[in-house]
């Protein structure tokens, strides 16, 4: 099935990423967010996303241009889903907002329509348990920063057909992406382990052990991370690691997925990384 037009759900970070590499690899991209100002920003967090890639040398100006020109937003669903073949979601990470999304968009897709879930840990069987096809909804779980990251965790759920899997994988190769394919489970692999990781150095924190400098220090200098995992959460988003870690605690029971009760506070405060200008570190907000 040839896929041509792309609607992507969500103007946020990862929404952002995802129409920003569709558009430069020839794909038609209709960006859709329930929220009016995130997705009046988005057009120029983009065009900066390019433009950063034009002064690295990575694409031309032309290329730019020409990939600017491929993405619509819109504020009605209807607009992103009706004429796509496939559809990437990438809405908050909470799985009443994508149950019911995902009902929304299966009574609106034509039918050969692909639903795939950037979802960071929610089940993929069960979101595709709320459309009539779930033979053709799967888990695209991009990483962030979507333009500059290799990898696709490919999540098959129960129902997933050959084609849908066929279908993006092939995709993957056409967005320059290296597609691997896991199995439906909270998390799948790269949060299973991430994100507890970043769980223990938030513990290590509100324990006293170490400074979120010397934490990140270590990590980085004794294990050779490119970033510390305070940055990292802090790039993901505390609020994306919170709702990350009570999925694994949820889903697979066990008291070790507790999340930290000092992530819960920095969540309650609103302080929430990157997006608002402070978590671990500060981040002097551009007016
Ligand atoms: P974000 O908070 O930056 O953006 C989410 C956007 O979804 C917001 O703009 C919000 O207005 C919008 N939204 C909420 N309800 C919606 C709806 N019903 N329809 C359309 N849009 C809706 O979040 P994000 O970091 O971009 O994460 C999006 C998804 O990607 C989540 O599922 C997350 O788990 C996943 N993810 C995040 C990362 C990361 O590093 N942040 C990495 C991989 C995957």
């Amino acid at each position: 099935m040839a896929i041509r037009n792309i609607g992507v759900l969500g103007a946020g970070t990862m929404g952002n990423g995802i129409a920003h590499v569709c558009a430069l690899k020839g794909f038609s991209v209709m960006l859709y967010d329930v929220n009016e100002t995130v997705l009046a920003k988005s057009a120029s967090i983009i065009s900066a996303s390019f433009e950063r890639q034009v002064k690295k040398g990575t694409i031309t100006s032309e290329e730019k241009h020409n990939a600017l020109g491929r993405i619509m937003t819109s504020i009605e669903l209807q607009d992103a889903v009706r004429i796509a073949d496939l559809v990437i979601e990438a809405a908050t990470e909470k799985k009443d907002v994508k149950l019911s999304l995902f009902a929304e968009i299966d009574r609106i897709a034509p039918p050969h329509t692909i639903l795939a879930t950037n979802t960071s840990s929610i089940s993929i069987t069960e979101i595709a348990a709320a459309t009539k096809r779930p033979q053709n909804v799967i888990g695209m779980h991009f990483m962030n920063p979507v333009p500059v990251m290799a990898l696709v965790e490919i999540i098959r759920g129960l129902a997933t057909s050959e084609e849908t899997l066929g279908a993006v994988t092939a995709l993957c190769g056409k967005l320059g992406k290296a597609p691997v394919e896991v199995n439906d489970f909270p998390g799948f692999v790269s949060n299973r382990i991430l994100i507890p990781m970043i769980n223990e150095a938030i513990f290590c924190v509100m324990e006293g052990v170490a400074t979120p400098e010397a934490v990140d220090s270590v990590m980085k200098l004794g294990m050779n991370h490119p970033m510390g995992p305070l940055a990292l959460a802090d790039l993901i988003g505390l609020d994306v690691c919170l709702m990350i870690m009570n999925v694994l605690h949820e889903g697979l029971g066990d008291s070790k997925y507790r999340p930290c009760p000092l992530l819960k506070k920095m969540v309650a405060a609103g302080w929430l990384g990157r997006k608002s200008g402070k978590g671990f570190f500060e981040y002097p907000q551009k007016v």
